[in-house]
């Protein structure tokens, strides 16, 4: 039986946006096509970058946003951004395009309250039944995890940060 998913990947460890970008490589292996929407500036880095060229057509994303924290200076021009990022992720998926969509570090803009819990769970509940969704971000809500088929939490045993060894040219970046 075919079902189009919403998969979460969380937690505090290393490997949410990398297993992601697993997936997204998987699935373009098949010829689908595959979106990424990055809501946070600069998460998305110069090796995926490079590499999404790669694959041409077939693989599309969009970096939206301003780098949204706690430090923000200015919270409503950011919600404002925030918005237009799930605007166009909820016109992509409703594109009905791809096969595969991922929405990276979208839980923040829930944690930070940019977003509307609820609307967004309802939102993807209702996604199309071709069009697979992929979550990442730290504190996935409990709303979202509800909804989800699939939720990892990738649990931070250890990490070479914490050693002082700084982020690695094709693992960080
Ligand atoms: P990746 O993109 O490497 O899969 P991620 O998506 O799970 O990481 P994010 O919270 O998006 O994690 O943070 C991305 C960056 O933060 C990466 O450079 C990663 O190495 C680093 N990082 C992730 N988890 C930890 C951790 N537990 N301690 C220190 N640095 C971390
Ligand atoms: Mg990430």
């Amino acid at each position: 039986m075919k079902k189009s998913l919403l998969m979460v990947n969380t937690g505090a460890g290393k490997g949410k946006t990398t297993a992601a970008l697993g997936t997204a490589f998987r699935a373009l292996g098949h010829g689908y096509r595959v979106c990424v929407i990055q809501f946070l500036k600069g998460a998305w880095t110069y090796g995926e970058k490079i590499s999404a060229e790669r694959f041409g057509d077939l693989l599309e994303f969009h970096v939206m946003g301003r780098g949204f924290t706690w430090t923000s200076d200015d919270f409503e021009k950011d919600t404002a951004l925030a918005r237009d990022a799930w605007s166009l992720a909820r016109e992509k998926i409703d594109s009905r395009a791809y096969r595969l969509v991922i929405l990276d570090e979208l839980t923040y803009l829930i944690t930070y309250k940019m977003l509307e819990e609820a609307e967004v769970v309802s939102f993807l509940e209702n996604r199309p039944e071709e069009v697979h969704i992929l979550v990442t971000g730290r504190n996935a809500s409990d709303g979202l995890i509800r909804a989800a088929d699939m939720v990892t939490e990738m649990a931070a045993i250890k990490h070479h940060y914490a050693a002082g060894i700084q982020a690695q040219k094709g693992i960080e970046f």
